[in-house]
């Protein structure tokens, strides 16, 4: 876990999901390997030539920007000028949670209890239907009632729009925010840019001590 600058009265948390509310890289490699393969039969190209093309776009965009890694979402737009709206449609074809997830009573228990202090948002890369469909397999679908999904601003995270979005909603500024996810350049600069806090989680543990960390520093 690596925590970055924390505010002193945080009121809200917005949360990624996808290796931040699970951890299963079968899973996450699924996502990325089944949109490749649909979209080599949608376009037909050979999904050798698809690969070589996004890796080249992504190694460009990572050389130019500080070696931080783009989204699935973005690396297609760039790469191959392919729009969200239909990055949209290939996941909600392409992933399947039911698949690979189940659910998870920690995870539950955690949110139960961040729940009781802090107002949630999910705030993802996945188009929203796909966030309910996961959240329900591991059982937390109840913790957020909102759900800002790719569909919802038309843009990949870490596009500013999702995180103006999730503030508006939560009705509370940056500075009463804290945004926790498993990827630095996606989930959490942006926030911290706006005078949000951040916790970058690298494992399950990490995220259910998550009600000890913020209850340390309201103390
Ligand atoms: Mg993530």
């Amino acid at each position: 876990m690596i925590t970055y600058t924390l505010p002193a009265d945080v009121r809200g948390l917005i949360f990624d999901m996808d290796l931040t509310l699970y951890r299963n890289d079968e899973y996450y490699a699924s996502q990325i390997r089944n949109q490749v393969l649909l979209l080599s039969a949608d376009l037909q190209i050979e999904v050798e030539a698809l690969d070589a093309t996004l890796d080249s776009w992504e190694s460009a965009f990572r050389r130019d920007n500080q070696g931080r890694k783009p989204s699935f979402g973005n690396t297609l737009l760039g790469a191959l000028g392919y729009p969200i709206e239909k990055s949209v449609e290939l996941r909600r074809r392409a992933i399947r949670p039911e698949d690979y997830l189940t659910a998870d009573s920690l995870l539950q228990a955690t949110l139960a209890e961040l729940q009781r202090d802090y107002q949630l948002i999910l705030v993802t890369n996945n188009p929203a239907d796909v966030a309910v469909r996961t959240l329900k397999v591991l059982g937390v679908l109840d913790f957020f009632p909102q759900i800002i999904g790719l569909d919802t601003t038309g843009h990949s995270k870490p596009h500013p729009a999702a995180f103006d979005l999730a503030y508006r909603t939560l009705s509370l500024a940056p500075s009463q925010v804290v945004a926790i996810g498993d990827r630095f350049p996606v989930d959490i600069e942006v926030p911290l840019s706006y005078g949000s806090g951040g916790i970058l989680v690298e494992s399950m543990d990490d995220v259910y001590v998550l009600p000890r960390i913020l209850r340390t520093l309201k103390s």
